[in-house]
């Protein structure tokens, strides 16, 4: 049985402590140390081969709302699903993170700018077309996303500047009236 604990459980165990250093607890996606991680790698490997590079930042809207109509739990089953049509909504190859809070990002790895707003508008459809409860009672009568869209082509900008671009193109769908995409 030492055996067994040492050669099987403990590698096991220090497999479920780097799992867990890389997922977010309530959604089960990657966290925002994965994400920033695969970032830089990314921009990496663009410097390099020249790739296009795209990043969606995506906020759920009136989401204090939701929380303070439906409670806190209510809203956790929300963010579970989300992530849930995230994922789906990209391609197999992008890395999909919980940001913080009621944010996401998607790395959208070799993705021009017509990609990456085509996959940006599935994320918004999918979204807003999902029956969440009690969503009738949002200000705009729907759960949606307001989505940010950035794209790099090379040689690239630092790692920062295409967060900040998506950051302002998400600011942008919000003031422009919330369940949009802009880029
Ligand atoms: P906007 O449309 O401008 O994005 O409005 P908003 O209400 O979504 O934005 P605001 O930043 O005012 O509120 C974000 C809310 O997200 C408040 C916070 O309680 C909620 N939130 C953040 N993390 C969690 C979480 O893990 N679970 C739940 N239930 N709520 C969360
Ligand atoms: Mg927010
Ligand atoms: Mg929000």
């Amino acid at each position: 049985t030492l055996v067994y604990l040492i050669r099987v459980v403990f590698p096991s165990m220090k497999e479920e402590a780097v799992r867990l250093s890389y997922t977010d607890d309530l959604t089960g996606i990657y966290n925002h140390r994965f994400f920033i991680e695969q970032l830089t790698l990314e921009v990496e490997r663009q410097r390099r081969y020249s790739t296009p590079l795209s990043l969606l930042m995506i906020d759920i809207d009136y989401f204090k709302h939701y929380n303070d109509t439906n409670g806190h739990l209510a809203g956790d089953q929300v963010l579970k699903a989300i992530a849930i049509l995230i994922q789906r909504g990209v391609r197999q190859s992008d890395i999909v993170a919980r940001y913080g809070g009621e944010e996401f990002s998607a790395i959208l790895i070799n993705a021009r700018r017509e990609k990456a707003l085509e996959i940006a508008e599935r994320v918004r459809r999918n979204v807003a077309d999902t029956r969440f409860p009690n969503e009738s009672a949002q200000p705009n009568k729907d759960i949606t996303v307001s989505v940010g869209v950035a794209t790099s082509y090379a040689p690239i900008s630092k790692l920062t500047d295409l967060i900040r671009e998506a950051d302002h193109a998400l600011y942008r769908a919000k003031k422009n009236g919330r369940n949009r995409v802009e880029g």
